[in-house]
């Protein structure tokens, strides 16, 4: 069977790349009845946050993404935290090191920076330099034992075949071969503090626990043959590799970075904004990855039925914001109403404009407003700006409106107006729907110069969604108010 993993370091929320991954990870797992392993690889202990697991596995949750073995859920490859399989990854570095694949590297931070320095300075590519060159055997062993004797802690190197060279069929990429010599030395795969580098810990796990395909970002190309060659030295057959291209901001043209602030880039700011999980996880699964045909709407099981990572795309991934908010908007305009009066009930209190425990006549009030507005909406928000006429004193009118109530049948249609809808026993958008067609009937005013003097006088705006139901919203009082400082 297939065994994909998505595997997150918790160094930070859910980022949208990362999200894709998974998405993919999950498609493909789905669509093949496979497995999908959740892995935390959390060995850099430094670069860990408090929380940054639990954000994540939330927000894969509220994606609608779930997984069959993890540290939540168990399974019978675990542990699924790499910081918890120390006891399994020592003793393979102790087999490398006895092998003579990898061996204990002593040059300090110091040393290995100066080193650096004096190759820049001399136009190279910073790299490692063998420590232990033309030494023999002995001196060798001589040089340890006198680091040893210092007190010394010794990185594991890994020992790079330079006259070989690593080649793969990428899934997305098609072939791939990198030269041993250009990877930058011998690399670490134990760190001084004992822990094991992510380049050795991910082969362990991915052949331990049994993945048959790596689908992962395009950023991690150069370490695929650092992997391979550790696969090979313990003899395990590698599994198959996918490398995803990168995303970039179609407004900029350049790569999606986390300091690019006109682009949001963590799922939990979406969730937050009242973005429907469905809609987003629509629009990631079409970042870099294209269904045949023309449709871009899908379900979450016709993108399992569709799914074909020979259809991930080899250009980089258009991160298109009309697009998003196109594909969220589709979705908003057929969401349940209670899920969309829920999240902007939240929003709503959110910005002040609503008591904390709204009684059920505002519920009911909010629910009529987002009916009112969902189709301008591609998350809930959005309510908040929408809403302005119905919490706020409306700004002074602009001239297009004033010009528009200069109109010779405009004093007599708001007059009518007035009167018709203080007298209404019941202010309800039908009631108020009938007094506009009574007038219409009663003047012969009709079209632009009935209803836009009413708009502007009653709404204070010259544009909104439908005219009688924002007037109920709006409600008698406003509407009065509004109607006289009109008249003046
Ligand atoms: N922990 C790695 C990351 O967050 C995963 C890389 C991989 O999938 O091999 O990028």
């Amino acid at each position: 069977t297939i065994r994909v993993r998505y595997a997150p370091s918790p160094t930070g929320h859910l980022h949208i790349g990362n999200a894709r991954t998974a998405l993919f990870n999950y498609l493909f797992a789905r669509h093949n009845k496979g497995k999908l392993i959740l892995r935390i690889e959390d060995t850099d202990t430094k670069r860990n946050i408090a929380g940054g697991e639990k954000s994540q596995i939330d927000m894969l949750h509220w994606l609608g993404i779930d997984w069959d073995e993890g540290p939540d859920v168990g399974g019978d490859y675990g542990p699924y935290r790499q910081s918890e399989r120390k006891d399994i990854y020592l003793p393979i570095i102790q087999k490398l090191i006895d092998a003579g694949y990898a061996y204990e590297s002593y040059k300090t931070e110091d040393e290995l920076e100066k080193e650096r320095e004096a190759q820049k300075a001399r136009g190279e590519m910073p790299h490692y330099v063998y420590e232990y060159a033309d030494m023999s055997e002995t001196e060798k062993a001589q040089a340890i034992a006198a680091a040893k004797a210092k007190g010394l802690t010794p990185v594991i190197r890994f020992r790079v075949p330079t006259d070989k060279s690593y080649q793969w069929n990428d899934i997305v990429k098609g072939k791939i071969n990198i030269e041993g010599k250009t990877i930058g030395g011998d690399f670490v795969i134990q760190k001084r503090d004992g822990m094991p580098t992510y380049n050795f810990a991910v082969v362990v796990d991915d052949h331990m626990m049994k993945i048959t395909h790596v689908l992962r970002g395009d950023d991690h190309i150069a370490n695929t043959p650092k992997q391979l060659m550790i696969y090979e030295a313990l003899g395990w057959e590698p599994p198959k590799f996918g490398h995803m291209t990168l995303i970039i901001n179609s407004a900029t043209g350049k790569k999606l970075s986390k300091r690019d602030e006109s682009v949001l880039q963590f799922i939990e700011q979406y969730r937050e904004l009242g973005y429907l999980p469905d809609a987003m996880f629509n629009f990631i699964t079409l970042l870099g990855w294209s269904p045949v045909g023309e449709d871009e709407i899908f379900t979450r099981k016709q993108f399992i039925k569709q799914f074909d990572p020979k259809r991930l795309s080899k250009s980089p991934a258009a991160f298109d914001q009309k697009k998003l908010e196109w594909i969220n908007n589709q979705y908003v305009k057929k969401a349940n109403p209670s899920l969309l009066t829920d999240l902007s009930l939240d929003n709503l209190i959110e910005a002040g404009r609503i008591d904390k425990k709204p009684d059920v006549k505002m519920i009911e009030w909010v629910r009529q407003l987002v009916a009112l507005f969902a189709d301008q909406m591609s998350y809930t928000q959005q309510i908040v700006p929408l809403s302005d006429i119905f919490f706020i004193e409306p700004p002074e009118l602009d001239q297009d409106a004033i010009d528009e109530l200069k109109n010779d049948t405009a004093p007599t249609v708001l007059n009518e107006f007035k009167q018709r809808i203080a007298a209404l026993d019941i202010f309800s958008a039908n009631r108020i729907q009938n007094v506009i067609y009574d007038i219409q009937h009663e003047t012969g005013i009709r079209g632009r110069k009935l209803y836009m003097p009413i708009r502007i006088a009653t709404t204070r705006e010259m544009h909104g969604p439908q005219l009688a139901e924002s007037i109920e919203l709006l409600g008698i009082d406003k509407v009065m108010h509004h109607l006289n400082q009109t008249l003046e």
